[in-house]
């Protein structure tokens, strides 16, 4: 048995903004965070499988109205939610996803019978949610993903979109706390993250007490963004990707970059072909690579040792990991 089990897992990097940020905000995603990390602590001390830790983490992640997954995703241009979700097993490198899905409650759990269930591995709209209603799987009207910060960040978004075509840039800069009034009962009653270079998504790696290793990621995507849209999420190589040889890899940020470099497999690349270490490899990545190409975000990442690590290069992420038998460790800040 391995006695280095572990779970990390994050919640969205981007410019999180200190100043916009209140402590009792502060104090809610610290909380979120050690919930879900206690969480999939237990389904390690267990005996559970990588593969079962990263799918509750992800999936309490996506009900948590504070992220951007599953309640709380952010809109579309046209007003909707369209979610991507990925997950893969580093014992078998089976891998399942699903995109641009609508009314599937949870779409990590839809990705998890992809992986289970299916010969194919990534399925897209309506044949994802078919395929998920197939499997027995919970649906939700687009009331329930609804919340009243994303809807505002978004409205922000739609108009600053306008004056970007306007080639107005001026315009372009960030008004963070402007449109927040404070006087609704939402459960999102701050967004501390400029909404322009706001990226949500959700993740999680964990290595079990066999030694195996598995990463899971969820996204509503980026605010505004054109129906249809996909982004790295549920990309296997570019949002999430697990191999025990290597390592597991969940990412965050703008995903058309971390799609065109390939960013979770290029981690585990690195570890294979250049010999290494999971630090030096993400750290690569996230801070030599990724910037290159404008690319703004991070990415967690665990080996079947036992090491991880959590780089971003933006100003904050959020972000915790937790070791068997140790209290949860999280953070946001850089
Ligand atoms: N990478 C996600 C996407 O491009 C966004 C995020 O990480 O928040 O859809």
């Amino acid at each position: 048995m391995n006695s280095n089990a572990v779970i990390a897992i994050h919640g969205g990097a981007g410019t999180i903004l200190r100043a916009s940020m209140s402590a009792s905000a502060e104090a809610d995603y610290h909380a979120a965070l050690h919930a879900v990390l206690s969480a999939g602590q237990r389904v390690l001390a267990d005996g559970g499988s990588a593969l079962d830790a990263v799918s509750e983490a992800v999936r309490l992640l996506e009900d948590c109205p504070l992220f951007n997954a599953g309640r709380g995703a952010v809109y579309t241009a046209a007003g909707t939610h369209e979610m991507d979700a990925a997950i893969m097993d580093g014992s078998t490198l089976e891998a399942g996803a699903i995109c641009c899905v609508k009314r599937v409650r949870n779409p990590i759990l839809a990705a998890r019978k992809v992986l289970e269930r299916s010969e194919h591995v990534l399925f897209t709209g309506e044949g994802a949610e078919a395929f998920a209603a197939a499997q027995g799987l919970e649906f939700a009207e687009p009331e329930y993903f609804h919340t009243e910060a994303r809807h505002r960040q978004w409205l922000l978004a739609r108009d600053q979109h306008r004056a970007m075509l306007d080639h107005d840039g001026a315009s372009l800069a960030a008004t963070p706390s402007a449109e927040h009034d404070g006087s609704n009962d939402d459960p999102t009653p701050h967004e501390p993250i400029d909404p322009n270079r706001k990226f949500g998504t959700v993740g999680a790696v964990a290595l079990d007490r066999r030694g195996h290793i598995a990463a899971a990621t969820s996204t509503g995507g980026v605010t505004n963004k054109q129906v249809g849209r996909v982004g790295d999420t549920p990309l296997i190589g570019a949002g999430c990707y697990a191999d025990d040889a290597t390592c597991a890899v969940s990412t965050t940020g703008s995903g058309e970059m971390f799609m065109r470099m390939v960013a979770a497999y290029d981690v585990a690349a690195q570890m294979a072909y250049r010999n290494v270490s999971l630090e030096e490899a993400a750290r690569d990545v996230v801070m030599n690579r990724l910037p290159k190409i404008d690319g703004r975000g991070g990415l967690i990442a665990v080996d079947a040792r036992g090491n991880i690590t959590l780089p971003f290069n933006t100003e904050g992420m959020y972000r915790g990991f937790a070791r068997l038998g140790e209290t949860p460790v999280t953070a946001i800040y850089r």
